[in-house]
């Protein structure tokens, strides 16, 4: 392996490696790129199998969230942190704290905040030694309420674009995973009197928490989900699910949610879709609700401000559409276009100097 080569393949600008052998603190932080502003991301514990893999997990983690928040608007760069260990037995207050002190040597250009098994009490942790966290305790609090209101605007957005017709109770919809945040948005839905819901589980819970609050509703058992007759699928569970198997049962027309890496091979199943003639809402511009969120932390958190922005999502998409058209182009590939643009049209900005603020 060769880092400096995995670093110039994307432009990666720092790759900062710390061990802490009192804690058993092991990890990676990526920092990919610093133009529009510190690079944030969250810190994920995982026991990698090599540090090989924990390396490149982080790379395409931290290039992702550059993408995520240049297409959001914000004034972010993209890092991420990886934590090599297994999570039920390493953590501490120590080994946070530790990991809190590598992140202030990081001087501000790198922000972490929670992700997959690390908490807001995790958090509460490094805040002990650091300035550079988000997500604390008593903040900006659960982001799920504010990306699932992103997505609703970005399902008006695919709609305005596929249907030249934004009206929700025009419509047909069927969601996949009704937890945090496909829950609020079948609220959303069901409020802007959507003409059929239709929704699906595995965890028999939050079935039962949709049962009771919309009876109405049509359960749909999760293999039959993809096949739905539906105008929108809006995926809200796992990673991976459009592949090979689940695109050609699809006849819906738009693809709208909030997963994370919904694709299971982004280039192809990318043009799968596009060959069907399925127009989707690319995942890291349509589920940027929780980070912006979490940016107004820094900021100086204001309810009605983080609402304001998470409503651009519906303009920024309809751009991102109009690249595809216009560049014949994939939404996915488009959305790297906008966020490239972006980045590309603010460092021409920057050249010009300024009195630091
Ligand atoms: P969640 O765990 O609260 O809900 C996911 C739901 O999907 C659960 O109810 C689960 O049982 C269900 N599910 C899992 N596999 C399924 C299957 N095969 N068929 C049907 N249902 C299935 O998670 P969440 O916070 O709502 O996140 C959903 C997705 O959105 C994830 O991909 C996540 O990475 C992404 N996302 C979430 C946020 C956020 O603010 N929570 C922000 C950005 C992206």
């Amino acid at each position: 392996m060769n880092i400096f080569e995995l670093m110039s393949e994307h432009d990666y600008e720092q790759v900062i490696y710390f061990s802490d052998n009192e804690t058993g603190l092991k990890g990676i932080t990526v920092i990919h790129n610093t133009v529009l502003g510190p690079s944030l991301g969250g810190a994920r514990l995982w026991n990698y199998e090599s540090e090989e893999e924990a390396l490149r997990d982080c790379l395409r983690l931290a290039r992702g969230m550059t993408y995520k928040s240049a297409c959001a608007g914000l004034n972010l760069g993209g890092g991420k942190t990886v934590l090599i260990g297994d999570a039920n037995t390493v953590k501490s207050e120590a080994y946070f704290r530790a990991f809190g002190r590598y992140i202030n040597g990081m001087g501000g250009r790198y922000i972490t905040a929670e992700d997959v098994n690390t908490s807001t009490k995790d958090m509460n942790y490094i805040h002990m030694e650091t300035n550079h966290v988000v997500g604390l305790e008593g903040k900006s609090g659960n982001p799920s309420p504010f990306t699932a209101l992103g997505a609703f605007y970005g399902i008006k957005a695919t709609l305005k674009h596929k249907f030249d017709n934004d009206e929700i109770s025009d419509y047909s919809y069927a969601i996949q995973g009704v937890g945090q945040t496909g829950f609020n948005l079948v609220k959303l839905l069901v409020e802007h009197k959507a003409q059929k819901i239709l929704y699906t589980d595995i965890n028999q819970k939050n079935i039962e928490q949709v049962k009771e609050a919309y009876p109405e509703l049509e359960f749909v058992e999760p293999e039959k989900f993809f096949g739905s007759d539906v105008d929108v699928l809006v995926p809200c569970a796992l990673g991976g699910v459009l592949n090979d198997e689940s695109i050609p049962q699809i006849t819906a027309k738009c693809i709208a949610g909030t997963s994370n890496n919904v694709l299971l091979d982004e280039k192809k199943h990318a043009q799968m879709l596009r060959d069907k003639d399925i127009l989707i809402a690319p995942d890291f511009v349509i589920n940027a609700g929780g980070v912006i969120n979490v940016y107004h932390e820094i900021q100086g958190y204001r309810k009605d401000a983080v609402i304001s922005e998470v409503k651009l999502i519906y303009d920024r998409l309809l751009e991102i559409y109009q690249i595809a058209d216009e560049q014949d182009i994939t939404t996915l590939q488009a959305a790297k276009v906008f966020a490239k643009n972006r980045i590309n049209s603010i460092k021409n900005v920057k050249v010009k100097y300024n009195e630091p603020r």
